[in-house]
């Protein structure tokens, strides 16, 4: 895998950083959002179960009020029959408000009914509201309780009393829960639409209204919301219903009756409009998000590209154009530009520290001329080049008695009266190497021996004929060698040579011997 360059980086850290931004406010909007949402249904549902609680209490009331004044109508006249009939028959058809209403003696016997079909005049009732109602003598709304006719019923009652304040009995209306009626319509009204609903329980918990309506009857205390109500609170809350389902939750107690009112909104509802809604959201930032990266893109390769220049260069800083290069690199902005002018300035520095210390290494000081290393290197690029050459040692003749006799400085005078000598007779080419203290080494590349003969003989001469710095000649004596290409091992040519040199001391100084490679290979 490549390394991760700056322009990956960049690129990785904008993307990164404008993704976890984009995520993050989109979470924060989607949260915020979404808890508006709930909020708003909450309050919506918590107005609707407190409306419906007071047109309810309002209706409850009103109900006591029409019986409680028929009442007051009947207190001298539970002897007339037909006027019994009359009146629970106009209760019974004014208004929607009961399913049945009757009139019962203090002693609970059943004095007018309507629907006169239900056939109980004169007949007792046991039941558990005309209990109730003989029990209270007062005005009353009873629990629900399932009545003689099957049905589940609430039974809103008026007691009637004598001028001398003596109980009578009571006029009384019954609400069938699971029917049409005042109250169901009253309740069921105008909500649902989206899935929202509203359902009333009584002071135990047990639903008495319900739009399913089988399920009136049933004791939801589960509910959280519904032990809040039944407790006499009015607020709001998320739960999850008897049913596990996630709601938002209104309600309120009725203040007649202590039944509670309970608006619920499955939590999915507000929350479903919130996708769409974040949906659309998306659809609109995707497009910049996609531009923004674009422009991240681009802009990232603009930052990285002077700098991946630089890198590249300078990976290959000792290449020979690698300052030319530096120069031309586009720096763009003011760290790539810092950063290109010192790399600039460190190579020079570094070409010139190096151009500097490899002369020296590489040169004698004395006679300017190179030293061994220097041989060893121009060695190795013939080897290299594959290219033949022919070399010769040279040594001057009693150099020490010059030194005893005249001194070491005009020893090393005539050091550098050879070293010019040398040069004279060699070609730009050829590399001169002084390899010890009066011990040369000339290297003649593409030269055969005969020629390299030929230049030594004429170094010989030169110094033989010519005054040297402390006046008489002073004379060398020379070993020549040749090394055809790739065949010849350097080090064993070198060898030769001295070899050569040896056997021209031995032979009597001043002179030149040539080593025959046939008497070595
Ligand atoms: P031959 O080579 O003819 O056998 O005799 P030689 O006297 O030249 O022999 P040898 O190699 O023993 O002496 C070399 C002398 O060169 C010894 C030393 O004093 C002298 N020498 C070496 N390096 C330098 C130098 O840098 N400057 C001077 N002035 N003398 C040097
Ligand atoms: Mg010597
Ligand atoms: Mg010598």
């Amino acid at each position: 895998m490549p390394a991760l360059d700056l322009r990956r980086l960049i690129l990785l850290l904008t993307v990164a950083a404008a993704l976890i931004t984009f995520a993050n406010s989109f979470q924060a909007s989607y949260r915020t959002q979404r808890d508006l949402l709930m909020q708003q249904t909450l309050q919506a549902n918590l107005t609707y179960a407190t409306r419906q609680a007071y047109s309810t209490d309002n209706f409850l009331r009103s109900t006591q009020d029409q019986l409680a004044y028929s009442a007051r109508l009947l207190a001298d006249r539970l002897d007339q029959p037909a006027y019994l009939q009359g009146e629970v028959t106009r209760l019974k058809e004014q208004s929607n408000s009961f399913n049945s209403v009757f009139i019962i003696d203090a002693r609970s016997q059943v004095l007018a009914t309507a629907p006169s079909t239900l056939g109980l005049t004169g007949k007792t009732l046991t039941s558990i509201g005309a209990k109730a109602l003989r029990d209270a003598r007062k005005a009353m709304i009873s629990d629900p309780y399932v009545g003689s006719t099957g049905n589940l019923l609430v039974v809103i009652g008026a007691p009637i009393f004598a001028s001398d304040g003596r109980y009578l009995g009571h006029i009384a209306g019954s609400i069938y829960l699971q029917q049409k009626n005042m109250l169901a319509s009253l309740l069921g009204s105008g909500y649902g639409s989206d899935g929202s609903y509203l359902y009333v329980v009584d002071r135990q918990g047990k639903l008495i209204y319900h739009p399913d309506a089988s399920r009136v009857g049933e004791q939801v205390l589960g509910n959280s919301a519904v032990r809040a109500v039944v407790a006499g609170a009015e607020g709001s809350q998320r739960l999850i219903n008897l049913k596990g389902v996630d709601m938002l939750a209104g309600y309120s107690p009725l203040k007649t009756t202590g039944w509670g009112i309970v608006a619920q909104t499955p939590t999915a509802v507000p929350l479903g409009a919130l996708n769409g809604l974040m949906l659309q959201t998306l659809t609109y930032t995707v497009p910049l998000l996609l531009l923004t990266l674009l422009a991240v893109w681009w802009l990232s390769r603009r930052i990285a590209q002077p700098l991946w220049h630089l890198a590249n260069i300078v990976k290959h800083w000792s290449a020979p154009h690698a300052l030319e290069q530096l120069g031309e690199v586009r720096a763009r902005y003011f760290e790539a530009e810092q950063l290109k002018q010192s790399i600039i300035e460190g190579l020079m520095l570094i070409q010139q520290q190096l151009g500097k210390l490899s002369r020296e290494s590489l040169t004698d000081p004395l006679t300017g001329l190179d030293n061994r290393r220097g041989l060893r290197l121009a060695l190795e690029q013939l080897q290299a080049r594959q290219r033949p050459f022919s070399v010769i040692t040279l040594d001057i003749d009693h150099f020490k008695q010059v030194n005893d006799q005249y001194g070491h400085d005009l020893g090393d005078q005539v050091l550098l009266h050879l070293a010019a000598q040398m040069r004279a007779c060699t070609r730009s080419d050829d590399l001169i190497c002084r390899s010890g203290g009066e011990e040369f080494v000339i290297l003649l590349p593409d030269m055969d021996l005969d020629s390299a003969s030929a230049l030594g003989e004429r170094l010989r001469e030169r110094m033989a004929n010519s005054p040297s710095p402390v006046g008489d000649p002073v004379t060398i004596s020379l070993g020549v060698a040749y090394a055809s290409a790739g065949k010849h091992n350097q080090t064993q040519v070198l060898k030769l040579a001295d070899q050569a040199l040896y056997q021209a001391k031995q032979q009597g100084r001043n002179r030149l011997v040539a080593a025959q490679l046939a008497e070595f290979f």
